[in-house]
């Protein structure tokens, strides 16, 4: 197209909206490409007195989307070979605007991408396209004026309905924001509460178990005097007892001689159980320190094998005390773990009618294993965690004898050993109690 005189303008225009219209531009695009063409067309013809006008299309291989490119090659050189549009608005109407090198003379160049979802612009699409903006026959300036009028009223129209919605979104923000600030307060002022709380309940907690520690230190400290001080008395009496039936001594009738010997088992019962609890007040107050060393577990065992055969009285229990597998070298105290395994396997003992009682030693890793199995009456799962406690004993075992301090006992020197106690067992079909140790202390 020719751009001649004032009248082309509208002419350019109204083609350059038809042509974008035509290869797929939306219509605020159309609009958009029609008012940045009319600008520089003014500016051309004020300048250098007019332009040729090209419309051209491309495809853009690297995303597939045409660009609708518009040539204004000026009738005259621009000064300076250079174009600066009148008003700076008109590049941002556009993707590109600019002046650029055309065969040696400079043309303003200004293009737009078509968006990928327009009609392909196939060669015969075009020519389609072509002969349609043939036909149609231009309008006057009037009807152009018209038409820029209706699309200034819809452009107004729609910058009034953004205004209005984004007047409803910052109302709606600040509505929201209001929220979330009520809430954070809400929040924040609950965590405080909650804080506040926690932090008293600590502290009372602090209070409970001082008082706790202190309650266990005097009970330990309680135990061990009054055990202590029952220990010579009570030795005394088996003593006294033992002379008295001493063939040595007057002779008694055979009424008094039962009678004595009454006296001094429950005397032998009652210095076991002041025994056990110095053990244990002792254990309980921290004033059993191991003797660490390197112990040789086959030597604990051949020692617990030779004393405690004399122990299994039944014919039908057989005690078993394997062979630990060398090299059986544990960093512990072995007059410590020795009482442990006796008590473990005397219980064994206590408890088992028939079958064996058995004792092993296991390597797992860095840790010893040491179990005592029995084939005995064996401990409802309910209780397995009560046996340890002071003077607990399962409800009919009692008739066998004991304190009920042995377990808690044993557990209390296997933590100082730095190892645990377990027990694995049903009734009816055994008891299994483990012993688990640290090879080396580190
Ligand atoms: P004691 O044997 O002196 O009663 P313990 O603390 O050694 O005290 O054991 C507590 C209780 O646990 C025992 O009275 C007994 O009821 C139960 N118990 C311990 N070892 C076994 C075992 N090997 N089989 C069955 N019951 C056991």
């Amino acid at each position: 197209m020719a751009l001649r005189v004032e009248q082309d303008i509208f002419l350019i225009r109204q083609r350059g909206r038809e042509v974008a219209a035509a290869v797929g531009l939306e219509h605020q695009d159309q609009v958009r490409i029609a008012t940045a063409l009319s600008e520089v067309a003014r500016d051309l013809l004020h300048a250098v007195g007019g332009a040729d006008v090209t419309f051209r299309t491309e495809l853009d291989a690297t995303d597939g989307r045409f660009v609708l490119w518009v040539d204004l090659a000026p009738a005259r050189p621009l000064p300076g070979d250079r174009y600066e549009p009148a008003s700076g608005a008109v590049a941002r109407l556009v993707d590109t605007l600019s002046a650029v090198q055309v065969g040696g003379d400079t043309v303003v160049r200004m293009s737009r991408r078509v968006p990928a979802n327009a009609q392909a612009l196939t060669p015969d699409r075009l020519t389609e396209l072509r002969a349609a903006l043939g036909t149609s026959a231009p309008g006057s300036a009037l009807d152009e004026l018209a038409e820029q009028n209706a699309q200034l009223i819809a452009a107004l129209d729609e910058v009034r309905s953004q205004r209005d919605e984004l007047a409803v979104l910052n109302a709606e923000l600040e509505e929201t924001n209001r929220g979330v600030m009520a809430l954070y307060g809400q929040l924040s002022e609950e965590l405080e509460e909650t804080n506040r709380g926690v932090v008293a309940l600590y502290a009372e907690l602090d209070e409970k178990s001082a008082q706790l520690r202190a309650a266990s230190e005097s009970k330990s400290r309680f135990l061990a005097n009054v055990s202590h001080e029952l220990r010579a008395p009570v030795t005394a009496i088996i003593g006294l007892g033992r002379l008295l039936t001493d063939s040595a001594s007057d002779p008694l009738t055979p009424e008094q001689s039962q009678q004595v010997e009454l006296i001094r088992s429950a005397a032998a019962d009652l210095l076991t159980l002041v025994n056990d609890l110095l053990d244990l007040a002792k254990a309980e107050s921290g004033r059993i320190e191991p003797d660490w060393a390197d112990v040789d577990l086959r030597v604990v065992f051949g020692q617990l094998r030779g004393t405690l055969r004399a122990l299994s009285a039944r014919p039908e229990v057989t005690l078993v005390v394997e062979e630990p597998p060398t090299p059986a070298i544990v960093r512990s105290d072995e007059v410590l773990l020795a009482q442990v395994l006796r008590n473990l396997l005397h219980n064994g003992l206590k408890f088992t009618e028939r079958g064996e009682v058995r004792m092993q030693a296991r390597r797992v890793g860095d840790r010893w294993r040491l179990t005592v199995a029995d084939t005995g009456v064996g401990i409802p799962p309910e209780l397995h965690e009560r046996i340890f406690e002071e003077f607990y004993q399962v409800p009919g075992t009692s008739r066998v004898g004991g304190t009920g301090l042995g377990l808690p006992y044993a557990r209390r020197l296997v933590t100082l050993l730095g190892g645990n106690l377990q027990l694995a067992s049903e009734p009816g079909r055994g008891s299994t109690f483990t012993v688990d140790l640290p090879v080396d202390r580190t």
